[in-house]
C-alpha cells in the first residue's frame, strides 16, 4: 500500500448540514434495506447456486455472542491452526444497477475447502459486519463420490465480536488430515462514500453524467468485512472468483476473466424485479480464472464503467483503466508507457518471473491510500496514476513513476512472498519503497546514489529526532487487530528502505540481488519472517571470499530493525577514536544502552577508503588519525549509505568549514548536505553550540547545489522570521550576510527562467529547491528578483499564454502583487475564482493575495475570505496571512476585533498570536482580550497568549544570538 494521501478534512456549516442530510438518507436506505434483506433471503432460498443445501437449519443470522460463554479459542487474537483453508469458491453480487445506486448491499456465497490438521469440533474463521443466510459443513471430501458427501451437523453458529470471528460449533468432530468444505451464504454492506475500506462505492462525473464504481481495499484486515475467510496473511489459498453485475458494467478481479455470460439463475427472481420495476435487468456473471496461492488481503474486486488502454509486456497483458474522459484526454498514457518497462526491469533485477498473465491498474476517483498492490489488480487513487500531458513543471510524473514502481515491486515483495505476520510488514513496505527509487533511476534517470539519501535517509533521520517510539520490525506481540493499520507508518516505509539501502551498500548490489533472488525463490507462494531474509543473505555472504562481515548478518541487522532510534557517532581524528551512543532529540540523561553494528565508509582527501566496522561502543581506528595540516581531512558515511549522524570535535568542524571555503567541490554534494544537516540538528539537540552550523554557512556563496541550499534555508527557518522585517537592527545584518551568498545561485536560475521557462523542465525536485532561493532573494529585496516577479506577472496579465509555471507561482504571484496595486490584485482574484483553476495553484494564489502593501486590499482580502454566515478554516488562514504581512498586523487585529462574534475564537487567536513579539504588542492585545471576551474565554485566550509569548521570545532570542554571530563573523 502506498502512503495516505489525505491527512484530514475540515467540515464547515454547509458540510455539517450535508452530513445530516446524508444521515437521514442513510436511515431511509436502511429501512429499504431491511425490507430488501427479507426479500433477498427469500430469493436466495430459490437460487440453487447461492443457497447451500444445508443439512441443518439455515441460519437467518449468526447468533450474538452470549454474555456467559466460556473461554475458548475465540478469545485469542490469532486463528487456531486446527483447520487451514486450501481453496475458496467465491461469488459476490453487488445489488447495484445504473440509475439505482441503492440499496448498498451485496449478497455472496463462499465455499471454502479446508484441511483439518488437528481433530476439532469447532471451526473459527474471520467475519465482520456480515449477515448469514445459510451455513453448512461438508465432508470428509475425497473418499466418497462428490454427490454422496455428507453434511456435518452444525450445533451453533455465532459471532465472537471482539476478535471478529465466526464460530461454527459442530455436533461431530472433524478428523485430522481430512478435507472438508464450509459453505456460507451471506450479505454485506457496500461502504458509504466516506469509508474506503472493504467493498466501497465512489460516485463521479464522466461524459457529462454521474456514475459510480465499486472497488475493494482489504489490507490489512478488511477482507473479513467482504466475505467470511481466514483473514491472516499466512493462511494462503487459491480462489475461484465470480462477480454478478449489470451488463453495461465490467467486473475485474485478480485473474483474467474466463467467461462473461448471463446470470440465468435469477432472471425471474424477486431481486431482479426489485432493482428496476419497469425494465427487468438481465444480470451478467463474470467468472475469473483460478488464482495462484495467495493471501486474502490482496484479493480484489472492481465493478466499473471505465475505459482502458492496453499493451503487452513479455506475455503479460497490461491494462490501465480510468474514467472515459481521462482516457480520452490521454491522462493514462504515461502510466501505460512505464508499467511494462518497470515490470521487465524488476523481473530482470530480481531474476524471478512475474507469474500472472494479466495486470490491471485501475484509477478510481477516491481511496484513502495512494494505491493498493492487489495481485494482478492494482487500485490507484486517480491523482496517483493520471498524468496531464500539459503539466511540464510539477513533480507529478516522478510521483506516478514512484508509486507505480512501488505497487509493482509488491507483486514480488508482498504478493509472491508475504510476511508471516503484520509485525514484519516492513518486508513488504521497506522493499517496495526502496525499489521505487531504482524504478525512478531506470525510467526517469534520476540517479539513485544522490537522490535516495536526499529524499529518504536524511528526512527519515530528521523525523526520528522527534522521538518516534517505533522500530522497523514491530515487537508488540499483543497488538490489537484495529491497531494493525498503525504499522503502516513512516518507520516501516522509510527507515525500512534506508536499512535496505545500507545493506545493499555494504554487501554490494550484486550480492544483495543474488540474496534477494534466493529469498524470493525459496518463499514463493508462501510466507517469510525477517530471519528468513537474514538467512538467505548469510548464505550468499558465506559463498564468497571477497569480504567478511564482523558478525553474523542477523546480529548486524537486528541491531537496526529491532531497536528504536539510531546511533550518533562521535569522532576524534587526532586519536582515531570513534564512539557511538543513541541519538536523542535533546541531549541529557537517558537510560538507553542500545548499540549498533555500524558500517563506516569513508573518504580521505577525496579518495575512497576501505569500509570499516564499529562493532562496539567505542573503537580506535589508527588509519583514521589525521595530521595538523588543513589539507588533511576525512568524511565519514559516503553517500549517506548508512543510517546515523556524526559529531566531530570543535576544531575539526572548523577545519571542514575551511575546506568548504577553499574548494567546496572537494567534498561530494551528498556529504556537504549531511554535514549541514548534522551540524544544525546537533546544535538544536544541544550536542554542539549554535555556532557550529553557522561556521559551515560561510562558504555558501560557492554552493551551487540547490538541495544543500534548500536544507540550509529550511534549517535557518527564514520563512518563519516575518517579524524580522520590522526589526531595524537584525534584518539588515541578516541581509548583509545572506544576500551576497545567495545571489550567485539566484542569478543562475533567474537566467534560466528568463531564457525560457522550457529550460525549467529540469528535475522537479530541484525546481522545488529553486523556489526557496527565489523567495529568499525577493524577501531580501534583491531588485532583480522583484523585477523578475513583476516581469512575469505582467506578461501573464497581458496574455494567458504566459501563465506562470505553477511551482513558481507562490513567489512570482506574491511579489507581482506586492509591487502592484488593485489591478494586479483583481487579476489574481479573478483567476482564484475560476472553477478550472487547479487546486495547487489556488493555494499559492490564496497566499499571494495577502502579499499586497495596499491596506484597503488587505481589508478586502479578509472580508472576501470571511463570510459571516459561513466562517470556514480558510478565513482563519486569511487572518494569519494578513497578520504576517509587514503592514498587516494591526489590520488583522482590527478586523478580528470587529468580527469577534462569529469567528472561531481559539483558532483565530492562535493564528494572530504567532506574530506578537514586542511587550507593547502583548499589552495591547491583552487589553483588547480583557474588554472583549467572556471571563472563561479570557482564561483560554490568556493561556494561548502566554504560550505564544514564550515561544516567540525563545525564537527571537535564538535568532538574535545567531544574527549577532553573523555580524561578528561577517568578514572573517
Ligand atoms: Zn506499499
Amino acid at each position: 500500500m502506498s502512503a495516505k494521501l489525505r491527512s484530514g478534512f475540515y467540515l464547515g456549516k454547509k458540510s455539517v448540514l450535508l452530513l445530516a442530510l446524508l444521515l437521514a438518507a442513510l436511515l431511509l436506505a436502511l429501512l429499504v434495506l431491511a425490507i430488501l434483506y427479507g426479500r433477498c433471503a427469500r430469493d436466495l432460498k430459490k437460487s440453487g447456486q447461492l443457497l447451500p443445501v444445508a443439512p441443518t437449519t439455515p441460519w437467518a443470522n449468526a447468533s450474538a455472542e452470549p454474555a456467559t460463554r466460556l473461554l475458548g479459542p475465540w478469545d485469542q487474537q490469532r486463528l487456531p491452526r486446527h483447520v487451514m483453508p486450501i481453496h475458496y469458491s467465491l461469488l459476490l453480487w453487488p445489488h447495484l444497477a445504473p440509475g439505482l445506486p441503492e440499496p448498498r448491499t451485496y449478497s455472496g456465497q463462499v465455499n471454502i475447502t479446508v484441511r483439518c490438521r488437528e481433530a476439532t469440533s469447532t471451526v473459527l474463521l474471520h467475519s465482520a459486519d456480515l449477515t448469514y443466510q445459510g451455513a453448512s459443513v461438508w465432508g470428509p471430501l475425497g473418499d466418497a463420490p462428490a454427490n454422496s458427501t455428507r453434511g456435518v451437523p452444525l450445533a451453533e453458529l455465532w459471532e465472537a465480536l471482539e476478535n471478529q470471528y465466526l464460530v461454527l460449533e459442530l455436533l461431530e468432530t472433524l478428523s485430522a488430515g481430512a478435507l472438508y468444505e464450509l459453505r456460507l451464504a451471506f450479505q454485506g454492506k457496500i461502504q458509504s462514500e466516506l469509508i474506503f475500506s472493504g467493498l466501497f462505492l465512489n460516485t463521479y462525473e464522466d461524459e457529462g453524467e454521474s456514475r459510480w464504481v465499486i472497488a475493494s481495499q482489504l489490507q490489512p484486515t478488511a477482507a473479513r468485512f467482504v466475505y467470511p475467510c481466514f483473514d491472516e496473511p499466512a493462511m494462503k489459498a487459491t480462489f475461484n472468483i465470480s462477480i454478478v453485475h449489470h451488463p453495461s458494467y465490467v467486473a475485474l478481479s485478480n485473474m483474467p476473466a474466463l467467461d462473461v455470460s448471463e446470470y440465468k439463475e435469477v432472471n425471474e427472481s424477486a431481486l431482479s424485479a426489485l432493482m428496476n420495476e419497469t425494465t427487468p435487468i438481465n444480470w451478467t456473471i463474470t467468472t475469473f480464472e483460478r488464482t495462484l496461492k495467495m493471501s486474502t488481503y490482496i484479493t480484489a474486486f472492481v465493478v466499473c464503467k471505465f475505459d482502458y488502454v492496453t499493451t503487452t509486456e513479455r506475455g503479460n497483458q497490461i491494462r490501465i483503466w480510468a474514467r472515459k474522459d481521462a482516457v480520452q484526454g490521454g491522462f493514462i498514457n504515461y502510466a501505460l508507457n512505464i508499467t511494462g518497462p518497470i515490470f521487465s526491469f524488476l523481473e530482470d533485477l530480481l531474476n524471478v518471473s512475474y507469474p500472472l498473465s494479466k495486470t490491471d491498474l485501475v484509477a478510481v476517483p477516491n481511496i484513502d491510500a495512494g494505491a493498493m498492490e492487489n495481485w494482478g489488480l492494482m487500485i490507484f487513487h486517480e491523482t496517483s496514476l493520471l498524468y496531464n500531458p500539459e503539466d511540464k513543471y510539477s513533480s507529478k510524473k516522478m510521483q506516478i513513476c514512484q508509486i507505480v514502481t512501488h505497487e509493482i515491486a509488491h507483486q514480488w515483495f508482498g504478493n509472491l512472498v508475504t510476511m508471516d505476520w503484520w509485525n514484519d510488514i516492513w518486508l513488504n513496505e521497506g522493499f517496495a519503497t526502496y525499489l521505487e527509487y531504482l524504478g525512478l533511476d531506470y525510467i526517469e534517470h534520476i540517479p539513485l546514489d544522490n537522490h535516495f539519501s536526499k529524499q529518504v535517509v536524511l528526512p527519515m533521520l530528521a523525523k526520528e529526532n522527534q522521538e518516534l517510539n517505533l522500530s522497523v520490525s514491530d515487537t508488540d506481540e499483543t497488538r490489537q487487530t484495529d491497531s494493525l493499520i498503525e504499522l503502516f507508518n513512516t518507520v516501516t516505509y522509510h527507515k525500512g528502505a534506508s536499512i535496505i539501502w545500507m545493506l545493499s551498500n555494504f554487501m554490494t548490489e550484486r550480492l544483495f540481488m543474488k540474496a534477494l533472488n534466493s529469498y524470493l525463490s525459496a518463499f514463493s507462494f508462501s510466507n517469510a519472517i525477517q530471519d528468513d531474509l537474514w538467512n538467505h543473505i548469510q548464505k550468499v555472504i558465506d559463498e564468497q571470499k571477497d569480504f567478511q562481515l564482523p558478525a553474523p548478518v542477523k546480529m548486524i541487522m537486528d541491531s537496526w530493525t529491532c531497536q528504536k532510534g539510531f546511533p550518533l557517532l562521535t569522532v576524534n581524528f587526532s586519536t582515531g577514536n570513534i564512539s557511538q551512543e543513541p541519538f536523542f532529540a535533546e541531549k541529557g540523561e537517558h537510560n538507553s544502552i542500545n548499540t549498533w553494528i555500524i558500517p563506516i565508509s569513508w573518504i580521505r582527501n577525496g579518495t575512497l577508503q576501505p569500509l570499516v566496522w564499529l562493532d562496539k561502543r567505542s573503537k580506535i581506528f589508527p588509519e583514521m588519525k589525521i595530521s595538523d595540516s588543513e589539507h588533511d581531512w576525512i568524511i565519514l558515511n559516503v553517500n549517506m549509505s548508512a543510517y546515523y549522524r556524526i559529531n566531530y570535535d570543535q576544531k575539526y568542524w572548523r577545519r571542514l568549514a575551511k575546506v568548504l571555503e577553499g574548494d567546496p567541490k572537494a567534498i561530494p554534494s551528498v556529504s556537504r548536505l549531511q554535514l549541514m544537516a548534522d551540524a544544525f540538528q546537533l546544535s538544536w539537540s544541544s550536542y554542539t553550540g549554535y555556532e557550529t552550523p553557522l561556521y559551515l554557512t560561510k562558504y555558501l556563496e560557492k554552493e551551487d547545489d540547490s538541495t544543500v541550499w534548500k536544507m540550509v534555508l529550511h534549517a535557518l527557518g527564514i520563512d518563519s522570521w516575518g517579524f524580522l522585517l520590522r526589526d531595524s537592527e537584525l534584518y539588515p545584518v541578516l541581509k548583509q550576510y545572506l544576500l551576497p551568498r545567495i545571489t550567485p545561485m539566484y542569478h543562475r536560475y533567474a537566467h534560466l527562467f528568463r531564457e525560457s521557462t522550457e529550460a525549467l523542465e529540469i528535475n522537479p525536485f530541484t525546481i522545488h529547491a529553486v523556489e526557496g532561493i527565489l523567495s529568499t532573494a525577493c524577501w531580501f529585496g534583491l531588485r532583480d528578483c522583484l523585477d523578475l516577479a513583476s516581469e512575469f506577472f505582467n506578461k501573464w496579465m497581458n496574455s494567458s499564454k504566459h501563465e506562470v509555471p505553477v511551482c513558481f507561482s507562490s513567489t512570482i504571484c506574491c511579489y507581482g502583487v506586492w509591487r502592484g496595486d488593485d489591478k494586479e490584485w483583481d487579476f489574481l482574484w479573478k483567476i482564484f475564482k475560476q472553477k478550472e483553476t487547479a487546486s495547487a495553484y489556488r493555494t499559492n494564489i490564496f497566499f499571494a493575495l495577502s502579499c499586497t502593501r495596499v491596506p484597503w486590499l488587505l481589508q478586502r482580502y479578509l472580508h472576501y475570505f470571511n463570510d459571516e454566515t459561513d466562517p470556514l478554516p480558510i478565513g482563519v488562514e486569511a487572518i494569519r496571512n494578513v497578520a504576517r504581512n509587514e503592514i498587516g498586523f494591526w489590520i488583522a487585529w482590527t478586523f478580528a476585533s470587529e468580527s469577534w462574534s462569529y469567528l472561531p475564537i481559539r483558532a483565530t487567536l492562535q493564528a494572530l498570536v504567532t506574530t506578537v513579539t514586542t511587550p507593547i504588542e502583548m499589552q495591547m492585545v491583552q487589553v483588547f482580550l480583557n474588554n472583549t471576551l467572556e471571563p472563561e474565554q479570557r482564561i483560554m485566550a490568556t493561556d494561548i497568549m502566554l504560550k505564544a509569548k514564550s515561544v516567540n521570545e525563545e525564537r527571537k532570542e535564538s535568532v538574535t544570538k545567531m544574527i549577532m554571530w553573523l555580524k561578528k563573523n561577517m568578514d572573517d
